[in-house]
């Protein structure tokens, strides 16, 4: 926590690298055209210099030592890739669709939250290495948990069998319910525009670029 708090101080200079082992590049991924453009603080400047006393105060660092590496932001990074598995991008789906698929995630989550680190025979705590893509090479070690479990989705189709079985109708009128909160397309909201316009307006906003071609 501590590596990761003093990259800070190189990253509003545009330094992005480390050389920590414990924290040895930024978290976010490699910065492009927009994102690179920035008003970063030079490094050996006065404003460098001050942000850097105020952010490495020894009192401070101290605080942030305690912090949990993996509570602040960890749990909500691994939802949203549980949110891919569940509902993957390359996929359409329809609102309904999409949102049970955000619900199982969720279930599936809140079920698997507090699992316990997995362990060895003989009781070590086992890890493992990984390389994520925008670590650029870099390495972070992670503990391993233990297997996943489903039994939410068996509690479900109980529940569900079971209301089915008390009354039919309820379910059906549960599901038509359901069916009227989907929203309309988002196309509907669409303006139309004919072709001629929407490009002689395009052009005219771009004409200060192609003056002196
Ligand atoms: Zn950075």
């Amino acid at each position: 926590m501590e590596a990761k708090w003093q990259s800070m101080v190189n990253h509003v200079q545009d330094i992005h690298e480390h050389g920590t082992p414990a924290f040895p590049c930024c978290a976010h991924p490699p910065l492009e055209g927009e994102a690179r453009d920035k008003e970063w603080l030079e490094p050996g400047t006065t404003a460098a210099i001050k942000l850097e006393r105020v952010t490495l105060r020894t009192a401070l660092v101290k605080d942030v030592r305690k912090l949990s590496p993996q509570h602040q932001t960890y749990s909500l990074e691994a939802f949203h890739s549980l949110i891919i598995h569940f509902a993957p991008k390359h996929t359409g789906f329809s609102f309904l669709g999409m949102y049970s698929r955000l619900l199982m995630a969720a279930l599936h989550f809140n079920h698997n939250s507090s699992r316990e680190v997995a362990r060895t025979s003989d009781g070590e705590v086992r890890y493992a290495v990984r390389y994520p893509r925008f670590c650029k090479g870099g390495w972070v070690v992670r503990p391993i948990k233990e297997k996943p479990s489903y039994a939410y989705a068996a509690a479900l189709m109980e529940s569900l069998s079971e209301g089915y079985s008390r009354s039919p109708e309820t379910l059906r009128e549960s599901s038509a319910v359901l069916s009227s909160t989907a929203p309309a397309p988002l196309s509907t909201s669409c303006q139309e525009i004919a072709k001629d316009e929407a490009v002689g307006l395009y052009l005219a906003r771009h004409s200060r670029f192609n003056t002196g071609n």
